[in-house]
């Protein structure tokens, strides 16, 4: 709202301005720079404010379509499998409750005591459901080495969500199946689960929030310090207010299209000065949907050699869209904090289901240990609240307790039966990590709907494995002079902003697609979702993106022609 506020001032001011200067000079000119102040209102507001103003616009549109809204990441899909298995679980963990004690609506606790057994009873082979988990378990038990019943004590104690989240950060067994997901999904064969320590989290947006913070808090990061950003990024990470307000100055490690998205050289070796105290990237990236390459991990280990006390905060999303993926974290695990989501692959982005992960031996404890003595005496004094020891308390324990302002540690921790719902999410893929047939699946319904779409925009399609293909960045002036040639593009650049044709795109055709310079992409750039829409509404966005161009064709020969009369 604050930031709102300030871009209408800034918006008001201007045209104040403006209004004065309508006086002295022809009116043309007053025109395309209030049509400026506008833009940068609108880049001010951020490119899902200006989405929501067009999904409005959409709503009504002249051409009366039927709406088709790319412009959000929300999958249009669901995972079916860990949706039955928990309620399915959730009612054996019931019936364990009421073997306790039962009267009327009232039961006890389950019982740890022949939980396995019972569970084995319980579980029909033939029905899928019981079938899936009775391959979870046996998973757990026969790979990760869990204790049957110690494990199943602790998903139906979970899932009942009868106790406090203990240890606060994650469950013991939960943590061991979420960090072999982690490795089987994300780290290209780096054996780390064993010593990486995970901190699940209301979603990656709560895990970003609760990171910037608490290395804020603990001064690691301090007002003055360098941060370096990945770009173009998903912008609503910039309104974080430690990043924002704290007086961290932010530097961009900028990738592009003609690098295919990936981080050039040249931009990479900014991470070597020690003034840079932290990297944030997004990878695969949003909105570009590109994974860093083999080559570009190699190089930032060796940026890491020169500036060794770089802290990497990744998020990694959509690593599972990308082919061969391989995190940062599993080529730098010592400098890397991972921050990962389920939102987008199961669809579960209301369940608010994400997480921290850590290797044991990290920089942060380390700079930790190293912080001035000032400092030290004052983490030690805000922590001795909840702690004897302190100054031995870990980093992500720490992140664990400022996530509850410190004194509410004893109830912090993600809500146990979303940590089940991971842990089962998790398993559907462990049970097939050779091969997960739902992992396929949902790489292949997003190729099928980029391909739709660079198809019907005639455009390259880039089916290198580092593209993740969840969203795509066009360049509409390049669509517009393949279509009528250079001179229309160029009379479209100084005729409409990108967010004049994104209104018309919506106000006239219906169509809602996302402003790519508000996530810091180049100008002319929009940011097609392919999550959220079939692949025969992605030839339909590009016909009517079509429309509007040779609409504006129109214009334009008029124009032109009545150039030539004169
Ligand atoms: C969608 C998205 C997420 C997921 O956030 P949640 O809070 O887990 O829903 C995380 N990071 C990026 C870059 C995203 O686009």
């Amino acid at each position: 709202m604050k930031k709102l506020l300030a871009g209408w001032m800034i918006a008001c001011c201007i045209s104040f301005l403006l209004s004065g200067w309508a006086f002295a000079e022809e009116e043309g000119k007053v025109i395309s720079l209030q049509q400026e102040a506008e833009q940068q209102l609108q880049k001010e507001l951020g490119a899902f404010e200006i989405t929501a103003n067009q999904r409005e616009l959409a709503k009504t549109n002249e051409a009366g379509y039927s709406v088709l809204d790319a412009g959000r990441g929300n999958p249009n899909w669901i995972n079916t499998q860990a949706r039955y298995a928990f309620t399915r679980f959730s009612d054996f963990a019931t019936r364990e409750c009421e073997l306790d004690m039962s009267q009327g609506s009232m039961a006890g606790h389950a019982r740890r005591e022949g939980i396995g057994e019972r569970f084995d009873a319980a579980m029909d082979p033939e029905n899928a459901t019981d079938a899936f988990l009775i391959a979870g378990v046996d998973y757990c038990v026969n790979a990760l080495g869990l204790d049957k019943d110690t494990l199943l004590k602790e998903l139906a104690d979970a899932v009942i969500g009868d106790y406090y989240p203990s240890p606060s950060r994650c469950l013991p067994c939960t943590e061991i199946i979420l960090n072999d997901y982690l490795q089987s999904t994300l780290y290209r064969g780096a054996d780390l689960a064993g010593e990486t320590m995970v901190f699940p989290t209301e979603g990656g947006s709560a895990a970003m929030v609760y990171i910037f913070e608490a290395l804020s808090h603990n001064r690691l990061l301090n007002p003055g310090d360098q941060i370096a950003i990945a770009t173009p990024i998903f912008t609503p990470y910039m309104q974080i207010p430690s990043v924002k307000n704290y007086g961290l100055v932010s530097v961009d490690v900028s990738s592009s299209q003609e690098e295919n998205w990936d981080i050039a050289e040249a931009e990479l070796v900014k991470l070597e000065d020690p003034a840079v105290k932290a990297f944030f990237l997004v990878n695969p990236s949003n909105p570009a949907s590109h994974a860093l390459s083999e080559k570009t991990l190699e190089r930032l280990k060796r940026v890491v050699e020169k500036n060794p006390d770089l802290i990497i905060l990744t998020d990694d999303v959509y690593g599972t869209f990308s082919e061969d993926f391989c995190s940062v974290y599993s080529v730098l695990p010592y400098n890397t904090i991972l921050v990962y989501s389920f939102s987008k692959l199961y669809g579960v982005t209301g369940w608010r289901v994400g997480l921290i992960a850590m290797n044991e031996s990290n920089v942060c404890d380390r700079l930790l240990s190293e912080l001035p003595p000032e400092d030290q005496a004052f983490l030690r004094d805000e922590y001795s609240i909840v702690t004897a020891e302190p100054e031995n308390m870990l980093f992500l324990d720490r992140v664990v307790a400022d996530s509850r302002s410190i004194g509410l540690y004893h109830t912090s921790g993600l809500s146990t039966p979303s940590q089940v719902f991971m842990a089962l999410m998790s398993l559907t893929h462990l049970v097939n990590a050779e091969d997960d047939p739902y992992i396929r699946l949902a790489n292949e319904t997003v190729r099928a709907r980029y391909t739709a779409l660079m198809n019907a925009l005639e455009l390259p399609a880039d089916d290198s494995a580092q593209n993740a293909q969840y969203y795509t960045l066009v360049d509409v002036l390049t669509i517009a002079g393949n279509r009528y040639g250079a001179d229309y593009a160029g009379w479209l650049r100084t005729s409409r902003t990108e967010i004049d044709f994104l209104n018309d795109l919506a106000a006239k055709k219906g169509v809602v697609l996302m402003y790519g310079p508000g996530f810091s992409a180049p100008e002319g750039t929009v940011r097609i979702s392919l999550a959220n829409l079939y692949a025969e509404d992605y030839t339909e966005i590009a016909r009517r993106l079509f429309e509007l161009l040779d609409d504006y064709y129109a214009e334009y020969e008029a124009e032109t022609g009545l150039d030539e009369a004169a």
